[in-house]
């Protein structure tokens, strides 16, 4: 009898929690110290948010390092920090996870939407095509664990004296020619939701080279405060303004700092299990793989190849995941100019808009019809994720599945 090998759970390092940050967590409770700037004892404030920020600079290699209470937090922050604001433009991939977005919108700035390359992430080229006066930042997202093409878009970007921001949400520990992620830009961000490759469940993180991007970032996520806390790491030089609140606590620093520690460890992991899929597939004539702009340094949680159209993709999806292979989440991620925020062209107020002096909404350039390159790669590609409780059996499983469903559909 042909029986099916069941599916493997999936997750990366919410699958991975364990005795060290359940120690960490207790050790907070313990103590009776759940905020991050002062507990019980005035001389000594709590550890966790300093430790993660300390130990966070340290793997990264960056001067600066700033805890926040979300990813989408530490996105709206940095753009802030940055002085990107109202007449502003940011150019953004439109193949991107919601709040990359929506955060520019909320700085008052406009989202210039690019295509994105084979790769999934911006393309590079896209820089001398959609830069204007107006361009402030370029945010880069590194889609699904994989770099964006970082030599070639700050090469472009520096040129025209732009700001860099790399969104590193979805690829924390990954790499770009042997170097981190996150250190290739003037800012980067991390999220530690739930889904992501580390977590706290929610939780952020902001790193930086730049003194006056970090003094602004805490004094954002403050309340417009500097606290004694950071006067210690760079002493303050800019004027008071007001913030808002994006604080993390120390339960969510207790657990986001266990992850980091285990960060590599999980991509080493996920990039096992690849390096046993990738050479199989990367045979078949009917398939192509997602390009890298740095395949080594790929965290490895998730496989994309793309079909000849949407039609075999969605049979391949469908014919693997009756072989009980996961395959039928298209992520989170939809184009940008497909979201209901973004056919409706608001914020919050109707002055704060960006888009309220554009006529015949939605404008040239936030369509549809204006991306054919990632309306076309979008809609075709399979995705395979991978986890830190697949094993190297499943592993193969997923090679031969996806071999046996390309003979079917070729022979
Ligand atoms: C998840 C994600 C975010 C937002 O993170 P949250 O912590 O959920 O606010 C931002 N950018 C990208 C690319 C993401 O995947």
């Amino acid at each position: 009898m042909n029986t099916l090998r069941p599916r493997p759970t999936p997750g990366l390092g919410a699958a991975a929690i364990g005795v060290e940050e359940e120690a960490l967590v207790l050790d907070v409770l313990r103590r009776q110290e759940l905020f991050r700037y002062y507990g019980n004892n005035p001389e000594q404030p709590p550890p966790m948010a300093a430790l993660l920020e300390t130990e966070a600079r340290a793997l990264f290699g960056t001067p600066y390092a700033l805890a926040v209470s979300s990813g989408t937090a530490a996105l709206e922050t940095t753009l802030a920090a940055a002085g990107v604001g109202p007449g502003d433009e940011v150019i953004v991939p439109a193949w991107s996870w919601i709040s990359c977005f929506t955060a520019i919108v909320r700085s008052g700035a406009r989202p210039v939407l690019a295509e994105v390359d084979a790769s999934l992430c911006l393309d590079p080229r896209e820089i001398a095509r959609l830069h204007t006066p107006r361009t402030r930042a370029v945010l880069v997202v590194h889609y699904q664990g994989a770099a964006a093409d970082m030599a070639a878009i700050e090469l472009a970007a520096h040129r025209r004296g732009l700001f860099v921001i790399e969104d590193c949400a979805e690829a924390p520990g990954a790499t770009y020619r042997g170097r981190r992620l996150g250190t290739w830009s003037d800012a980067a961000i991390f999220s530690f939701q739930h889904n992501k490759p580390m977590t706290a469940g929610e939780g952020g993180l902001i790193i930086t080279r730049d003194s006056r991007i970090y003094e602004r970032a805490v004094r954002l996520h403050d309340l417009g405060q500097y606290r004694p806390y950071h006067v210690g790491i760079t002493p303050p030089r800019e004027i008071a303004f007001s913030g808002g609140q994006a604080r993390m606590s120390e339960l969510t620093a207790a657990v986001a700092l266990a992850q980091l520690r285990k960060l590599d460890q999980v991509r080493d992991h996920c990039r096992s299990l690849k390096a046993r899929i990738a050479p199989r597939i990367m045979q078949l004539p009917a398939i192509t793989l997602r390009p890298l702009a740095d395949p080594d340094g790929d965290f490895g949680f998730e496989l994309y190849f793309y079909a000849r159209d949407a039609a075999s993709a969605a049979t391949f999806r469908d014919r693997l995941d009756a072989r009980n292979v996961w395959c039928q989440r298209r992520t989170g991620t939809y184009p940008q100019y497909h979201r209901d925020y973004l056919k409706s062209g608001l914020a919050a107020h109707p002055k704060l808009s960006p888009f309220r002096d554009l006529p015949n909404w939605p404008a040239t350039g936030y369509r549809p019809e204006d991306f054919p390159v990632t309306e076309d790669l979008t809609n075709r590609f399979v995705a395979l994720p991978l986890g830190w409780r697949f094993t190297a059996d499943d592993a193969d499983h997923i090679a031969a599945s996806v071999e046996a469903v390309h003979a079917e559909l070729t022979l």
